[in-house]
């Protein structure tokens, strides 16, 4: 072992303490942006030739520049979809970074890659799929969905011999995420917009007709199982057995939603899901994970690799272990274990206590509509669904809306930030934190009077 100097020594210890005195803290402060210049005063250059130390850059850090971003963890942090990572998992991602693991290779990384391995495979099986069943965790949803579309793409090509269309197209409902009409614009290809039903949902018949008219140039349907404005899945019963039955790759974006698999009761709202061929779920957002964190699965990885995987002379060596390389299933080569903080957390909670997390934060939704429709100044957009919920602050404009936004923000007692709603102005709770309480949902429906 080799010895620290005496400063390095202090600044570990400084360190840890940081790391363990905000993972304990309760309550949270929001915190609060500044601009460029006022953290400029504050701050002053730190990047420097000389250096400015280690306990000088850790007190810019603690006084300055963390109060600058907002705390996500925040129980009143409604906005978006928020996040609550568990104290293992946080403290965790410290040991990650300790650890100096590549994360692309099973030479390089088999210990930690098969202990991903074990928290993906949780994954798959909650979405029932098979035992060929694999992938590996990248950055976020926004690279999940598009190495899912490059591999259908690659799928739909082999398919064809090789020839490809004019252009190539996925198809999604109209509710789709953003990242999915950005990794289109990334592969030059289309999306074409699929109605939904009247409970926003996308249906297999919808799909059906969609590939009736489009079929020859289409690589992959991507259904969404939880939206993240409003927490529809669609209907992967219906849309599950079309794609099968047509040859068409199923991707579905769980970015959000896919926690929800954890959960029994509400299990039943994502049948068919079982047929997906690629599917996506953020650790990061309803499954108490530290940031950045994406499990991106597909049912044959092998699709995956052959237009994922990188070939160069340097490399070969690897693919003498090739076992597992999780650097063959995405648009990346160089990799963090960026799925270890997700399983060290399941591994020493069990995934019951996921299942009840889930649970506590799906309760907290519902009181919240309840709430909501007791109340003289708000209505209830649409019922909600798996942790969010959509309502209208009656005789507001969008100005009105922004301006209570920016307040509520400036005093730092809730982030609520108005989102739209079939062309209107609504307000949006979006629940992942299981410490966020009842009680707090009633201080901000007041505050809305
Ligand atoms: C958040 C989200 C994404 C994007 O995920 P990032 O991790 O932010 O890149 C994609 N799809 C859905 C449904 C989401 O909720």
């Amino acid at each position: 072992m080799h010895e620290y100097t005496p400063e390095i020594d202090d600044l570990a210890d400084d360190l840890v303490a940081f790391a363990r005195a905000r993972t304990r803290l309760d309550p949270i402060a929001l915190d609060h942006p500044r601009t460029e210049a006022e953290l400029r005063a504050s701050c002053g250059p730190t990047v420097t030739p000389a250096g400015i130390g280690g306990n000088e850059a850790l007190r810019l850090f603690r006084e300055v520049l963390a109060p600058a971003c907002l705390s996500v963890d925040y129980t009143k942090y409604l906005a978006f979809v928020p996040a609550a990572p568990t104290e293992a998992s946080v403290l965790f991602d410290l040991v990650v970074g300790a650890h100096s693991i590549y994360g692309g290779s099973w030479i390089e990384g088999a210990g930690a890659v098969y202990a991903e391995n074990e928290a993906l495979r949780w994954l798959a099986d909650l979405a029932g799929m098979p035992a060929s069943t694999g992938g590996v965790f990248v950055p976020g949803g926004t690279i999940g969905n598009l190495s899912a579309m490059v591999a259908a793409r690659g799928h739909a090509q082999a398919r064809r011999g090789g020839n490809r269309p004019d252009r190539w197209a996925f198809l999604a409902p109209e509710t789709s995420h953003s990242s999915v009409d950005s990794g289109a614009l990334v592969m030059d290809a289309d999306v074409i917009p699929v109605a939904v039903d009247d409970r926003y949902r996308m249906t297999g018949p919808a799909v059906a007709a969609a590939l009736d008219e489009h079929g020859d140039r289409v690589a992959g349907v991507v259904a969404t199982a939880g939206t993240t404005n409003l927490g529809i899945i669609d209907e992967l019963s219906t849309i599950g057995p079309v794609c099968r039955e047509r040859g068409v790759w199923l991707h579905v974006d769980a970015a959000y939603g896919g926690a929800g698999l954890a959960v029994p009761e509400i299990r039943p709202l994502f049948a068919g899901i079982e047929h997906a061929d690629s599917y996506i779920v953020d650790p990061h957002k309803w499954l108490f994970a530290p940031f950045d964190c994406c499990a991106l699965l597909y049912r044959e990885p092998d699709d995956a690799r052959a237009v994922h995987a990188q070939h160069a002379g340097y490399l070969e060596f690897l693919d003498a272990f090739g076992d597992w390389n999780p650097s063959d299933f995405a648009i990346h080569l160089t990799r963090r274990t960026r799925g270890l903080p997700f399983w060290f957390s399941l591994a020493t909670h069990g995934t019951d206590a996921y299942a009840d997390a889930i649970r506590v934060t799906i309760d907290l939704a519902n009181d919240a509509a309840q709430q909501i429709e007791a109340s003289e100044h708000l209505r209830l957009v649409v019922e909600p669904s798996l942790s969010i919920v959509v309502f209208e602050r009656i005789g507001w404009d969008a100005a009105q809306y922004q301006a209570w936004t920016e307040q509520m923000m400036e005093d730092g007692t809730a982030f609520v930030v108005p989102s739209r709603h079939d062309g209107q102005p609504v307000f949006r709770f979006c629940y992942v934190n299981p410490r966020t309480t009842p009680d707090e949902t009633a201080s901000i429906i007041a505050a809305l009077a």
